[in-house]
């Protein structure tokens, strides 16, 4: 659904399989930073708990054995490491020592609406589930923080989860982003409330008409950054005009 709020054309290829993401550094090292706060966040859960000096340890481990994965060098081996390094620092000094894990890396699936001609179940894995706050890691760019509060699908996804969980679907739910970038921890809240919940049943109801209509296409969305070579459908869509593999002349 992320994919399909930044383009659906990129969502349409994306799922038929006509445009594949090939990983690169950025989001290899973003794998590596959840990764070892996921071996962090279950250590405490054990009563086990991780020095910085083994998560460290642990990252490079799981660094070397990721990295030949990368198709796409967007900075050298190194300056990729080391900001990996750094996030994940900021995010043990500052925001570890104050986390009460419920649940690491919790799977969900629910139906979100159903009648006698479709059912919509959305799926999806919360990075960490505290009591009343439902957390999720990033490591890439963010929209402002006040249009995130705002529209956000995932936050509005992951608390209607757990709201389906907790059997209490009339209560608001909180979420928190975690940004990690460059050795730095931005923390952005958002409330997602029963109308938020409720606004998405025409939403996905919206997204099955497109993907029952079998179209050829979908509306094409220029106006986010992912319209650029990040997009995997780029080289088939805009970049068929505006060029492949080096930044178009007046961008
Ligand atoms: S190139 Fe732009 S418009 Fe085309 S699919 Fe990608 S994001 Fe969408």
């Amino acid at each position: 659904m992320n994919t399909f709020t930044a383009c659906p054309e990129q969502a349409r290829t994306v799922r038929n399989g006509t445009a594949v993401d090939t990983p690169n550094s950025k989001t290899v090292r973003g794998t590596v930073v959840h990764e070892v706060i996921e071996m962090v966040l279950n250590g405490r859960l054990a009563d086990d708990e991780l020095t910085l000096e083994s998560a460290v340890e642990y990252f490079h481990i799981s660094w070397d054995n990721h990295k030949e994965t990368v198709v796409k060098w967007l900075d050298g081996p190194e300056l990729t490491r080391d900001v990996g390094l750094a996030s994940l620092r900021a995010w043990y000094l500052e925001v570890f020592p104050w986390l009460n894990p419920l649940r690491v890396e919790q799977s969900f699936e629910f139906v979100l609406c159903e009648n006698e001609s479709r059912r919509i179940s959305l799926y999806g894995t919360r990075d960490l589930d505290e009591e009343d706050l439902t957390w999720d890691w990033k490591t890439g760019r963010h929209e402002p923080p006040w249009e995130m509060r705002r529209n956000a699908i995932q936050p509005t996804v992951y608390t209607l989860a757990r709201a389906h969980e907790r059997g209490d679907l009339e209560s608001d739910q909180n979420f928190r982003f975690c940004y990690l970038a460059n050795g730095e921890v931005e923390i952005i809240d958002v409330v997602r409330t029963p109308n938020d919940w409720a606004a998405l049943v025409p939403l996905c109801n919206s997204i099955a008409d497109l993907i029952e209509a079998r179209l050829p296409s979908w509306p094409l969305r220029y106006d986010g950054w992912q319209c650029s070579d990040w997009c995997p459908n780029w080289g088939a869509c805009r970049g068929k005009y505006l060029g492949v593999g080096a930044k178009p002349a007046n961008w």
